[in-house]
């Protein structure tokens, strides 16, 4: 039977994303894998070297690492091989999941010694052969290498394997003021190197820092472009608890995005960004215990319902300029 259509399709690109009005990343696992794919969060058991000193102390100022993880996920005492089983049997009950990608999530997940590296990637590849079809890395400019990289393509060269760097913000003078520890050059230098070997690189991108205004935001889309990126996460700016943006929001509480304001800004944003690059995510989420602001005074799920159909609405599709 035919489904019927809310609307006659305008553009390929409509055509290309139906029912989406953006390149979802559900869509991508589809099309790559040919089966349900989903993600498994780990957390290893790495540190921030913005956190112990090595770079600096007290983390971005954003960041508070457990309100980016899901309840489930945080600071398991459980091995690498057992977050991963546990997380498998969890996303085929709930999901029907097929295959599976680890995403080592929390914290800087290649801070180690590339021995202890591929050691505990290993661990998660080989908790199941043949399910386990691919890795995802989340990390920081300033904690890749050749040595590294020239490891994981020699391991895991047979796998899908992702790595995640945080672009934030494109000015440095705004990077310095979240205490980030890494410049926008330092972006860019990973992404390009990381490219070099083969791997899809996903930029963490966040709409809404102090000090800067729209057309920064807007920016962000060409230096997507330009860049060897294939994956994105868009996140709004929210301000969690035990976040040193906490205690500055509580002593001078600054503007944030209403949901109104975000999706019309998303509109223009995924208007500008190519249609190649796969979104992940189209907005910040914290559990409603960590949150302090802004409160959408709503769930992910709903969020996610109200941003998509504001896309409809307002006709956006990726790409379209
Ligand atoms: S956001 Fe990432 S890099 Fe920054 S302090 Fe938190 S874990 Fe470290």
């Amino acid at each position: 039977m035919r489904m019927t259509r809310p609307r006659e399709l305008g553009t390929d690109l409509e055509e290309r994303f139906y029912p989406k009005r953006y390149h979802a990343y559900g869509r991508f696992l589809r099309e790559r894998f040919g089966a349900r794919v989903f993600r498994v969060i780990v957390d290893a058991g790495f540190t921030c070297p913005n956190r112990d000193g090595t770079k600096g102390w007290g983390g971005c100022s954003y960041c508070n690492v457990d309100s980016f993880t899901p309840k489930e996920n945080r600071r398991s005492l459980a091995s690498v091989r057992e977050q991963v089983i546990e997380g498998m049997e969890r996303a085929r009950r709930k999901y029907g999941a097929e295959k599976f990608m680890v995403y080592f999530q929390p914290n800087t997940n290649t801070y180690s010694d590339v021995d202890t590296l591929e050691r505990i990637y290993s661990q998660a590849v080989d908790a199941a052969p043949g399910e386990v079809v691919g890795l995802t890395i989340g990390t920081r400019p300033d904690c890749i290498d050749r040595e590294k990289l020239e490891m994981l393509k020699r391991r895991f060269g047979h796998l899908y394997v992702s790595i995640e760097y945080g672009l934030e913000s494109m000015r440095d003078d705004v990077l310095a003021g979240i205490n980030r520890g890494t410049t926008h050059e330092e972006f860019v230098a990973a992404v390009e190197l990381t490219a070099e070997y083969g791997f899809e690189v996903c930029a963490h991108t966040i709409f809404g820092l102090p000090g800067e205004a729209e057309g920064d935001w807007l920016a962000v889309a060409d230096e997507l472009n330009r860049l060897p990126i294939r994956h994105v996460k868009l996140h709004h700016l929210h301000v969690v608890k035990g976040s040193i943006l906490a205690k500055r929001y509580r002593d001078e509480p600054f503007e944030l995005f209403t949901l109104e304001s975000y999706a019309s800004f998303l509109g223009k944003f995924l208007a500008r960004l190519s249609p190649e690059i796969v979104v992940q995510r189209l907005f910040g989420v914290a559990d409603e215990e960590d949150l302090v602001a802004p409160d959408w005074g709503l769930r992910k799920s709903l969020i996610q319902r109200e941003l998509e159909r504001a896309l409809e609405l307002d006709g956006v599709v990726q790409g379209s300029g």
